[in-house]
């Protein structure tokens, strides 16, 4: 085997890529580019039952946002190709043949229904069904003469009933199996297609893969497939498994919470580096207090022995604070640019400055699925209380605000050159010719022109946003409610 460190990344495209599955993907890249070695895509699509139209681009799309671009795979060649396990259907099987003959697995004829009975049959002793050898037992005769006549077939695995199999794992460190645990797995289906068990062990070796990386659900199958490496005499990949990425302790991200996918942050906003900053700490800690990392630093960062045993709790609160950050410091005409779409959605058509808007939303915006419900009051104001008007703090209630409204309504309308500057001093001129504080007065004013309590921005950005008329128009509303 090569020195160069070599991992894959091995989805199979059965739909949207779930977040588990890119920290693995993640993972397998800062270790492949941590050691200065290759990072490998392999689609794994000998399932054709489960395979979806369009899940395999989704696949690289997700890569390639997320800044992870392979080495070798599909689209972009290699010296190891094709890399779409469907491609190669044909190098499996002379490899299940090869283990026929020297004993390591056989073929078996037992159609579905004597499985089920016999499976039935074991579930009524209180016993778990494992296939139970019966075809091993037919003769070389017997089996060529079940091939000639054309019998459909399944090639498995022959595991040892007895000892055991271990190996040492680099996160959860020696893991040991005793064979009777062991079931003969189906390596070649009846559509002469391999399963994912067969295919992997196949491919890793053939593809040099030094080190595995993979989700916790494989680590008691890997004795079997070790087991597989031994028989063809083959070096056995280091294995590195993940421990899951969980909603909490005992919640699964679900697709039906759409909390799942990559996908589903992506549709509400959240940035791409912030959702792999913090991935990468789902599972895996730098080994001190430091938590912003962009990718390369996260290359530099990386190492096996801070990757945890224990599941990682993805918690969506701290990723929109890390999101929150993220958006913080975009360019503004970054934000803007990513902006536009959610202003759009609440004030298409309005005529508001989106330029402005956004300066006054970048800081405020932790998720730019909140956006259009933050700016929507610019576009029509939303009914609000009277109440609103009270403030113990700007001193202010229903009689104070009309008073407030009054003053400043013909100072409003009487300004030509509609600038925050200009309006900015044209009010406060006004207040401090009145007597009363700056919040008591525009505090109301605020209230009127937005029907909010929090408003990206104050009174006089809002008006210069709204322009004079409409400025004009929503005191007017706001006066008639305060003279009920
Ligand atoms: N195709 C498998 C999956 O999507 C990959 C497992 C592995 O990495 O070996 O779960």
């Amino acid at each position: 085997m090569s020195n160069q460190v070599r991992t894959r990344f091995a989805p199979s495209p059965t739909g949207f890529m779930h977040l588990g599955g890119l920290r693995t993907a993640l993972y397998g890249y800062l270790f492949a580019k941590k050691n200065n070695g290759k990072f490998i895509l392999r689609i794994e699509d000998t399932d054709q039952e489960r395979f979806v139209e369009g899940a395999t681009e989704v696949i690289y799309d997700t890569l390639r946002g997320c800044g992870m671009d392979w080495d070798e795979g599909p689209d972009v060649g290699g010296d190891y190709g094709p890399y779409i396990q469907s491609e190669r259907k044909a190098t499996y099987l002379p490899y299940a043949k090869q283990l026929v003959e020297s004993g390591h697995a056989y073929y078996c004829f037992c159609t579905k229904c004597e499985l089920d009975e016999r499976r039935a049959a074991a579930e009524a002793r209180g016993e778990v069904f494992k296939y139970d050898k019966h075809c091993l037992k037919l003769s070389k005769e017997e089996v060529q003469a079940k091939l000639d006549a054309g019998t459909p077939y399944v090639i498995r695995q022959n595991a040892p009933t007895t000892g055991e199999t271990s190996y040492d794992d680099l996160v959860f460190g020696h893991m040991t199996f005793p064979n009777d645990t062991l079931d003969d797995m189906i390596l070649i289906k009846q559509d002469g297609m391999p399963t994912y068990n067969f295919a992997n062990v196949i491919d890793d070796h053939l593809m040099g893969i030094t080190h595995v990386m993979r989700g916790l659900e494989y680590i008691s199958s890997t004795p079997k497939y070790n087991l597989l490496y031994d028989a063809f005499g083959w070096e056995i990949p280091q294995y590195i498994h993940m421990a899951p990425v969980m909603r909490d302790a005992t919640h699964k991200l679900s697709k039906r919470d759409g909390d799942a996918y990559y996908s589903d942050y992506v549709e509400k906003g959240y940035l791409t580096e912030a959702l792999i900053n913090y991935l990468a700490l789902v599972g895996w800690n730098p080994g001190n207090d430091r938590e912003f990392f962009t990718m390369d630093e996260l290359v530099e960062a990386f190492s096996v022995d801070r990757l945890s045993k224990s599941p990682g709790i993805f918690d969506v609160d701290k990723l929109t604070w890390f999101n929150a950050e993220y958006i913080r410091k975009l360019s503004p005409e970054k934000y803007l640019e990513l902006a536009t779409p959610w202003f759009d959605q609440a004030l298409a058509g309005k005529g508001i400055d989106y330029k402005r808007l956004a300066e006054l939303m970048q800081t405020r915006t932790e998720v730019f699925n909140r956006v259009p419900d933050m700016v929507r009051f610019l576009g029509e104001l939303p009914a609000y209380d009277v109440e609103m008007f009270t403030n113990k703090k700007a001193k202010t209630n229903p009689e104070v605000a009309k008073a407030a409204l009054e003053m400043l309504r013909p100072v409003i309308e009487g300004i030509e050159d509609w600038t925050e500057t200009t309006i900015h001093d044209v009010l406060m001129a006004k207040i401090a010719e009145s007597g009363m504080k700056n919040a008591t007065a525009l505090w109301p004013l605020r209230i009127a022109i937005s029907g909010q309590m929090s408003t990206p921005g104050g009174a006089i950005e809002i008006a210069w946003l709204l322009g004079k008329d409409e400025c004009l128009r929503r005191m007017d509303d706001g006066l008639a409610k305060l003279s009920c």
